[in-house]
């Protein structure tokens, strides 16, 4: 006999099952209340996207662009990209339909799927999702404290343990090319000593070295590269003192790190991220910043904008040992073929008339194994319909966690399991 291969998940992808499900609904609903409880309307965007939207906005440089879109051709000579990332889709969305025009400041936030051809390992997938937030049209420290302090709150909110904001500037664009010229030649002389992907970024995407986990190439920029933030204009040195100061004043405490620069090009000024201890080496629980040149650079006017972006498979390792359940309320114990229809019934009462989780038996199985399917899914109530209940018309109704049982007429089941709440 031939044995049919099993099809597989592809790497880097993963099935939530039921028992994952009732976790990221619970984080989902949770999100969905913050944002709004923050005056942020949600925005979705389609899951592919002309390929230029992000070469011009994420830039051909980086990581994501250059290594990781997953990018083809359609029949019709089309390039498209699956969304590698939300904020150029969000901000096209906001040119096309002028969003800007209706109001001065607009509060989006976006819950999402994303791809990444990266390599997978515990907390970076192929496929991933992320919540986040675009605030278009202030340019002021209050709207920077704002997505911060919504981040932080966030995951103060879940008790995640270890949380660090850190917090940097890396000033207006104007100060990047005699930045990046000084980084450059103060690095001239230790180039052997760094290693190659600090070689190839300090050609290609200079300020990403700061990016690079590998210890000695660490301690080299500590001692010889200069900072961004030492090179900004007054301006912005005063109001990245100013976001520091209103966060001070709501609590939220932060690290400087002049070496958080972010990844992709479209960033301005405030830059920060948000890492927790509770992840192990993939630490980052949401990363964000200024981009107060992206909707230009995408055919818009002249918008500030700022956000962030926080992944959520991430945020569930964190929250690993939460214990959240959803459990139907209610099993309904069918024994006879003459019980099925007033089975049925009785099910679409409860559920449409009173509001009930009602699982109804469909295998025709006996009591034991009904009753065992009822103890597993961890209901309230067990019904039990059988053909005596039937020509009495009343059901059984069984309290699972005491294990009363009781006689109650149809007409008062509802009434019965109201005042017995379990
Ligand atoms: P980024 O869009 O790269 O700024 O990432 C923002 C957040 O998304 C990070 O802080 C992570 O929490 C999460 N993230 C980024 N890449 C991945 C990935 N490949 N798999 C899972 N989560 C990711």
């Amino acid at each position: 006999m031939t044995s049919i291969s099993r099809i597989q998940n592809i790497k880097g992808t993963h099935d939530l099952l039921p028992g994952d499900t009732v976790k990221w609904q619970f984080v989902e609903k949770k999100i969905h209340k913050f944002l709004h409880l923050h005056g942020y309307a949600e925005i979705r965007t389609p899951a592919f996207e002309a390929s230029d939207l992000f070469i011009r906005g994420i830039g051909d440089d980086t990581d994501v662009v250059s290594k990781e879109m997953f990018r083809w051709t359609d029949l019709g000579g089309n390039d498209l990209t699956l969304k590698p990332e939300l904020t150029a889709p969000v901000v096209r969305a906001f040119i096309q339909h002028q969003l800007g025009r209706k109001s001065a400041v607009n509060r989006l936030y976006y819950l999402d799927s994303l791809f990444r051809r990266e390599r997978p390992q515990k907390g970076r997938q192929r496929q991933f999702n992320q919540f986040g937030i675009e605030a278009f049209g202030s340019p002021h420290p209050e709207m920077d404290a704002e997505v911060i302090s919504i981040a932080y709150n966030f995951y103060k909110e879940f008790v995640i343990k270890d949380l660090c904001l850190n917090i940097n500037s890396i000033g207006s664009p104007d100060i990047r090319k005699p930045y990046l010229d000084t980084l450059k030649s103060a690095l001239s002389s230790v180039t052997d000593e760094l290693c190659k992907t600090c070689n190839y970024r300090l050609d290609k995407n200079a300020l990403r070295i700061f990016d690079c986990k590998n210890p000695s190439c660490q301690k080299i920029l500590d001692d010889q590269a200069p900072f961004i933030s030492d090179f900004l204009a007054e301006d912005d040195q005063n109001q990245f003192y100013s976001v520091l100061s209103l966060l001070d004043s709501l609590g939220i405490p932060y690290t400087h790190d002049k070496k958080l620069v972010r990844g992709l090009d479209y960033y301005t000024h405030t830059t920060f991220e948000i890492t927790s201890s509770a992840l192990g080496s993939q630490d980052a629980l949401c990363g964000g910043g200024r981009y107060n040149k992206l909707v230009e650079q995408l055919g818009g006017g002249s918008v500030p904008a700022i956000g962030f972006a926080a992944g959520m498979e991430r945020l569930l390792i964190a929250l690993e040992n939460i214990d959240i359940e959803n459990n139907p309320d209610i099993y309904l114990v069918l024994l006879g073929e003459r019980v099925l229809q007033q089975g049925s019934k009785l099910a679409q009462l409860l559920r449409m008339d009173a509001g009930f989780s009602v699982v109804i038996e469909t295998a025709r199985r006996g009591m034991k194994a009904q009753m065992k399917e009822a103890n597993r899914k961890k209901v309230k109530w067990a019904l039990l319909l059988g053909e005596n209940e039937l020509d009495a018309g009343s059901v059984q109704i069984k309290d699972m966690a005491s294990g009363k049982q009781e006689n109650v007429p149809f007409e008062m089941i509802i009434s019965y399991l109201k005042d017995n709440p379990g």
